[in-house]
């Protein structure tokens, strides 16, 4: 990541690469947790993506994630207007605890942010509308929330827009929403979560249209679940996704990086032979700090 010149144009910037608990992993102590537990400088952050309009002097996270405080103290301090960016809304995408906890930060006890918008699809809506400690940050006028609709398109600034895409993924408490982010010349598809390809037949034309996609790659491959029932924790793996998607152009495929890494998957440490064999297969693993330009 190139953080000394500053940005005149949008872009957008990846806060966090790895599954709701993030790396290292409450209560793990195998050995894909305990290099990151030794030396914090290897962890990595539970997957967010920020957005930044120069321009317009605006930012945007997707995801607030138990990392939020350290998250947007990155998507500020790594921008041209430094602490002075504003914060101008939260894009959630399901009520899996880890994609919404961050919201706490924003609590009259911490933050006291005073109005924030958070972005959130119907049941979403209605999960934090109804439940405390969530209800609190409403009542204290701490956020406020603006209902999104399926594929409805929000316009962020006069170059940035978003669209929720409803996605299949175990909907226990509510609907799960991908998101398309469009810039002048460039979109970018994210997709954080999802149960499987097969039941979401439109990701290969979502995929033609896109220049960048980060794309749910918590599993590498079945090895590493042994302990966890797969069915109750469904995810395409990498593997699986590599082959899908091999009649990709080279080209189009490097632009096409894994997200939402678990503690155990091997593609977290760079040095590990399931990484480089998604670099031979010429994917990506997406990396925390990257700049995605978005005109
Ligand atoms: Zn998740
Ligand atoms: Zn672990
Ligand atoms: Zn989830």
């Amino acid at each position: 990541m190139n953080n000394t010149k500053p940005r005149t144009t949008p872009y957008a910037i990846v806060l966090g690469i790895a599954q709701d608990g993030g790396l290292p992993h409450c209560g793990c102590h195998l050995p894909c947790c305990t290099p990151s537990w030794d030396n914090p400088s290897l962890g990595k952050m539970p997957v967010c993506l920020g957005i930044v309009d120069p321009v317009a002097q605006k930012s945007w996270m997707i995801e607030a994630t138990f990392d939020f405080k350290t998250q947007w103290h990155m998507l500020q301090t790594t921008s041209p207007l430094g602490s002075n960016l504003p914060l101008n809304g939260i894009f959630l995408t399901h009520g899996h605890v880890g994609h919404y906890a961050g919201l706490l930060q924003l609590d009259k006890a911490i933050l006291n942010s005073g109005h924030t918008e958070v972005f959130a699809m119907p049941k979403m809506t209605h999960l934090l509308q109804n439940n405390l400690p969530w209800k609190a940050l409403i009542d204290q006028d701490n956020i406020h929330i603006t209902q999104l609709q399926t594929s409805k398109i929000h316009q962020l600034s006069a170059t940035l827009s978003i669209q929720p895409i409803v996605v299949p993924h175990r909907d226990e408490y509510t609907e799960t929403v991908g998101f398309m982010i469009t810039g002048l010349h460039k979109k970018i598809l994210f997709i954080p979560d999802i149960d499987s390809w097969d039941q979401f037949p439109a990701i290969h034309s979502l995929l033609e249209q896109t220049d960048e996609i980060f794309i749910d790659g918590t599993f590498y491959d079945a090895s590493e679940c042994k302990h966890r029932n797969l069915k109750s924790i469904p995810h395409p793996f990498i593997t699986d996704s590599m082959k899908r998607f091999e009649s990709l152009s080279h080209q189009k495929k490097q632009h096409f990086h894994f997200i939402h890494l678990n503690h155990t998957n091997p593609c977290l440490n760079s040095t590990n032979l399931a990484h480089q064999q998604v670099y031979a297969n010429h994917f990506r693993i997406a990396t925390q700090g990257q700049i995605i330009e978005l005109s």
